[in-house]
């Protein structure tokens, strides 16, 4: 890290070690490259952990275009901070801190304004995206040793926070938080979350604890138990979607397959919502005839994605105080290939975290 730091003082873009796709049907093998200089407001992260989200596994194989490689990825990231620049106000040295989706945006159209970064025409995805602040290069993420990240795309994390459980919040926790706040998710509300994989156990959790009745569909009843033990109300099975008698004020579908959404926006009551979180593949990507919209009548159907950087604070406090986290199973960076294996063929129990203390780059 002392390497990295000299480099930080003396304005020298930064090396980094990671791991890296060379293109879609490659395997991880590990990589080196660097990373902008130190801005003045930028901070340089040592990274401790990294969560592998799903979305990893589709930008990897250029399932939803094609990719930059090679490509590190990773958005899901918690570390300690190293390094800071002349003007950065909201961290010190040895502060960690957390960093998701995002690593920049313009910071001056009306979505940066409130703080609604993720809308921005510019927003700088954390990988896999060309850095049109920094010359256009190509952004490295958290499947590596280090980050330089602006402070205002980084979130602060107190000290005693579990880092290896703070780290998936920051994909998967944002992206469920920001639906259930935008449709105002509150006590007795009856919320229905559409798939019961990782992001949906955290809509769950959140929506239970905004006070909401919840409600999970699921391919078959496997995880039935588990959902009631959280304190599902009932979990149905999406081949019986039409004999369900409850009518929802959200439906979040989380599905990363092929769906027909118009089987749960016709579960929701007047007014009621249906917001889609999960992305399935390009080649069977659900969609939606828009005159059966019609006669669903005053049913509304939204995207969502991610959150802004405000609300992401929010989201990590309001985890931390109530103690909302993903489950997680910890890995090392050479066990990268085998969690997308188990990710894909829907053998994965947990989210997979990548210790980077422990991995060998
Ligand atoms: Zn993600
Ligand atoms: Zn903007």
């Amino acid at each position: 890290m002392q390497e990295y730091i000299s480099q930080a003082i003396s304005g020298a873009k930064i090396t980094a070690k990671g791991y890296a796709v060379a293109d879609k049907n490659a395997k991880f093998t590990p990589y080196k490259f660097t990373r902008h200089a130190l801005g003045e407001r930028d901070i340089l992260m040592e990274i401790l952990f990294a969560g592998i989200c799903h979305s990893d596994i589709h930008n990897a194989r250029s399932e939803w275009g094609e990719g930059i490689y090679p490509m590190v990825p990773g958005h899901e990231i918690a570390g300690r901070v190293i390094a800071v620049g002349s003007k950065v106000s909201k961290f010190k040295v040895g502060d960690y801190a957390g960093v998701g989706c995002m690593v920049n945006s313009c910071g001056e159209c009306e979505a940066c304004k409130a703080s609604n970064e993720q809308f921005c025409q510019n927003t700088i995805y954390t990988y896999n995206c060309k850095d049109c602040f920094h010359g256009g290069e190509p952004t490295y993420g958290g499947y590596s040793d280090n980050l330089v990240v602006s402070e205002d795309f980084a979130v602060t994390v107190p000290q005693n926070a579990p880092l290896d459980k703070v780290a998936p919040l920051l994909c998967a926790g944002i992206t469920t938080y920001s639906p259930l706040k935008f449709s105002k998710v509150s006590a007795g509300k009856k919320v229905g979350v559409a798939g019961f994989g990782g992001l949906g156990v955290m809509a769950v959790k959140y929506a239970l604890k905004m006070g909401a009745e919840v409600f999970v569909f699921a391919r078959n009843k496997n995880k039935e138990q588990d959902a009631l033990k959280l304190g599902v109300k009932a979990l149905y099975t999406t081949d019986k979607l039409s004999e369900v008698k409850e009518r929802f004020d959200l439906i979040i579908s989380t599905i990363p397959t092929a769906y027909e959404p118009m089987d749960y926006v016709r579960l929701l009551g007047y007014g009621g919502e249906f917001c889609v979180v999960g992305l399935p593949p390009a080649e069977v990507m659900p969609q939606i005839a828009i005159n059966s919209l019609v006669f669903a009548g005053h049913r509304r159907v939204y995207g969502s994605i991610i959150g802004g950087m405000k609300e992401t604070q929010e989201m990590l406090d309001f985890s931390l105080a109530h103690g909302i986290y993903p489950e997680t199973e910890i890995i090392t960076a050479g066990k990268i290939d085998e969690a997308y294996e188990k990710l894909t063929t829907g053998k994965a129990k947990f989210r997979y975290v990548i210790d980077i203390k422990k991995s060998k780059f």
